[in-house]
């Protein structure tokens, strides 16, 4: 089939190289497949500590954290990041900035913490970022969402709190330059733009290892469980970690997220460009704000509707439709889009205004 332009929001779009040499391990990893290799074996084993020492490397992770690959996506890090963050007061600030955030804070609220949403940005349908806002004093920790993948918003800088910060960063982890020193948790489901579904990864300050007032974590929740058995708990999700690995190696290698942070910005000037230039198309949230991951746009006519979507899919886009929460588009522009990509989209958005002024 011929090569499509993969602009969908998660699971993302990996380099094909990394698809070459996991398609080679599913046939054969060590003299077995990597599916049916024990976790336990050496070269797994290798594989797993390289993972946790190219995450180190790739976000140059300063020593007292630990790096941990789990299963639950993020969705069962909203749980876990705040049972094992909850402190003397039981009482979090959350950062209300749509459909994640919002799952986070039911989750906190299940680890028995009191929630103070700080700020949020519902009056608007969540289309910016909350910037003037005070961080009440008595608070555990403050959690943010550092890109609303359903809405195209981004934090370009993070909240500034004396406070422990806890960062869902699913759809932007290794995407542009952080300083991991700032965070005390830090969580990311692997498949928006590390590797495929199945793994979570979780970046630690081990100064929090028990210290949680929840009470008696259970086992698998309890991120000290993990940190000390290197991941290795309890059989980890091998084929995600291992593709991970890979795709974290070919980040490393070619540039690292200095660069990729770069090329990023790239592809995301080269669509937003568009959709302010063309007459045809209209960003949807605060320009200050605009994701670089996930840009969403509408068609300022609707009776476009069909025939933009003709011609798109006819030059072998997908992905495009915006989530269903939000309708219109949304090109989500993950590390391993090629800005080739874009520009195909960005032809299209062209043609199609040319041929319907
Ligand atoms: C996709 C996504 C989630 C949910 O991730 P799962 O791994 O499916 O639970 C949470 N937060 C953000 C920002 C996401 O993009």
């Amino acid at each position: 089939m011929a090569h499509k332009h993969n602009f969908g929001a998660g699971p993302c779009i990996l380099p094909q190289e990394v698809f070459q040499e996991a398609s080679q391990a599913v046939l054969d990893f060590n003299g077995l497949s990597i599916l049916e290799v024990s976790h336990r074996s050496p070269e797994f084993v290798s594989v797993m500590n390289e993972a946790i020492a190219l995450v180190k490397e790739a976000l140059k992770v300063p020593e007292g954290y630990s790096v941990v690959f789990l299963q639950g996506g993020a969705s069962l890090a909203f749980l876990i990041s705040a049972m094992n963050m909850s402190g003397a007061n039981k009482k979090a600030g959350y950062i209300n900035t749509g459909v994640w955030a919002t799952k986070a804070i039911k989750e906190a609220k299940n680890a028995n913490l009191e929630v103070v949403e700080v700020a949020s940005s519902s009056d608007h349908s969540f289309n910016y970022i909350p910037k003037d806002y005070t961080i009440p004093v008595d608070l555990d920790f403050v959690h943010f969402t550092s890109n609303n993948t359903i809405y195209g918003t981004q934090f370009k800088s993070f909240p500034q709190t004396d406070k422990p910060l806890v960062c869902d960063m699913s759809s932007d982890i290794f995407s542009r330059t952080i300083n991991v020193a700032d965070f005390d948790l830090i969580y990311a489901g692997a498949q928006k733009n590390l590797g495929p579904a199945g793994a979570t990864l979780v970046i630690v300050k081990d100064a929090i290892f028990g210290k949680s007032t929840y009470g008696t974590i259970p086992t698998y929740l309890n991120l000290e469980t993990h940190a000390k058995k290197e991941s290795m708990f309890n059989t980890p999700p091998v084929f995600s970690v291992y593709v991970s690995m890979l795709n974290l190696r070919y980040l490393v290698k070619n540039g690292g997220v200095e660069a990729m942070e770069k090329r990023n910005q790239a592809k995301a000037d080269l669509l937003y460009n568009e959709i302010d230039a063309n007459p045809l198309f209209r960003g949807t949230t605060a320009k200050e704000d605009r994701s670089n991951m996930n840009a969403t746009f509408v068609l300022t006519d609707e009776s476009h509707t069909e025939g933009f979507n003709k011609a798109w899919t006819a030059a072998g886009i997908v992905g495009l439709k915006g989530h269903r929460d939000v309708g219109g588009y949304r090109a989500s522009m993950y590390n391993a889009l090629e800005i080739e990509s874009v520009q195909v989209l960005v032809d299209v958005m062209k043609k199609f205004a040319a041929e319907n002024a």
